[in-house]
C-alpha cells in the first residue's frame, strides 16, 4: 500500500512538472512569435512575459488558450488584452526597478502581475468588484506583494499614493482624465488608450518641466471606460 501511495504521488508530480514545462514552452512560443516578431525588444518586458503564467488569470475553461494572440472573455463582459498589446505598452513605460506605477482597469491581474516584475509598486484600481476580489486572490495566491488593489473608480487615481512615475490605463475614455494627468510625477510616462466605442489610440503621455507632451502610438480597441452608473467617460 505504502508503495503504491509513493508511486503514485510521484507520477502526480512527474505529470505536473510536465504540464508546467508545456506551459513554459508556450509562453517561448508566444514571446518569440508574437512579441520580438513585432518589435518588443525591452529585455525586462519579454523576460516578464516569459515569467508570468497567464493560463493562472483567465477563467479554467480558456486556460489552453490563454498563449493564444488574442483577448479572451474573463467575465462581466470584460476582457484581459492580447499578449502584444500588454508588451507594447509596459515597454511603452520605460520602466525602472525604483519606480511606482498607478493602473486603472485590474481586469484579471495580468498586467498587474507584469507590471510587479519590473517595478517597485504597482497600485491597481478596478471598478467591478467581483473582477477586483478575483485578480487580488489570484495575485496573493502567486505570491505579488508589491501590488495593492483597490475596489473604485479609477477615473479619480489613487491620489493618496500619488506622484506615480507611470500610469497605465487599460479601459478607455474619450480624453485624458484630469486626476491622473495631476498624479503623473515629473519624468512620469502615463500610456492610454483614447477615443470613441470604436476607433481610439494609444496615447503616450510625458511630463517633462511641468509640460505634458502627448504622442499617438498604436490604434487599439479597449473596453471602455465607466463611471459607478454605468456612464461613459
Ligand atoms: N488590465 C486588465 C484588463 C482590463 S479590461 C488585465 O490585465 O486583465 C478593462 C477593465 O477596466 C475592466 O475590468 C473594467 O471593469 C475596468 N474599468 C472600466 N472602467 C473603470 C473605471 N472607471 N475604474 C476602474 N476600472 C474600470
Amino acid at each position: 500500500m505504502a508503495m503504491f501511495l509513493l508511486t503514485f504521488n510521484l507520477l502526480i508530480i512527474m505529470a505536473l512538472h510536465v504540464y508546467a514545462q508545456e506551459r513554459a514552452q508556450e509562453r517561448e512560443r508566444m514571446v518569440q512569435q508574437q512579441l520580438v516578431s513585432r518589435g518588443i525588444r525591452s529585455k525586462v518586458v519579454l523576460d516578464a512575459m516569459r515569467k508570468v503564467e497567464r493560463h493562472r488569470f483567465v477563467p479554467p475553461e480558456l486556460s489552453h488558450e490563454a498563449y493564444n494572440d488574442y483577448p479572451l472573455p474573463i467575465g462581466g463582459g470584460q476582457t484581459i488584452s492580447q499578449p502584444y498589446i500588454v508588451a507594447f505598452m509596459t515597454e511603452a513605460l520605460n520602466l525602472k526597478p525604483t519606480d511606482r506605477v498607478l493602473e486603472i482597469g485590474t481586469g484579471s491581474g495580468y498586467q498587474a502581475a507584469i507590471l510587479a516584475e519590473i517595478c517597485k509598486e504597482v497600485y491597481t484600481i478596478e471598478i467591478v468588484e467581483s473582477l477586483g476580489r478575483q485578480a487580488e486572490q489570484t495575485l496573493r495566491h502567486l505570491g505579488y506583494r508589491n501590488v495593492y488593489v483597490r475596489i473604485g473608480d479609477g477615473y479619480h487615481g489613487w491620489p493618496e499614493a500619488a506622484p506615480f512615475d507611470a500610469i497605465i490605463v487599460t479601459c478607455s475614455p474619450t480624453n485624458v482624465p484630469k486626476p491622473l494627468e495631476e498624479q503623473l510625477a515629473e519624468n512620469g510616462r502615463m500610456i492610454i488608450p483614447i477615443g470613441e466605442d470604436q476607433v481610439q489610440e494609444l496615447v503616450l503621455i510625458t511630463r517633462q518641466g511641468g509640460k505634458l507632451k502627448r504622442q499617438s502610438r498604436l490604434p487599439v480597441l479597449f473596453v471602455p471606460m465607466r463611471d459607478r452608473k454605468g456612464k461613459r467617460y
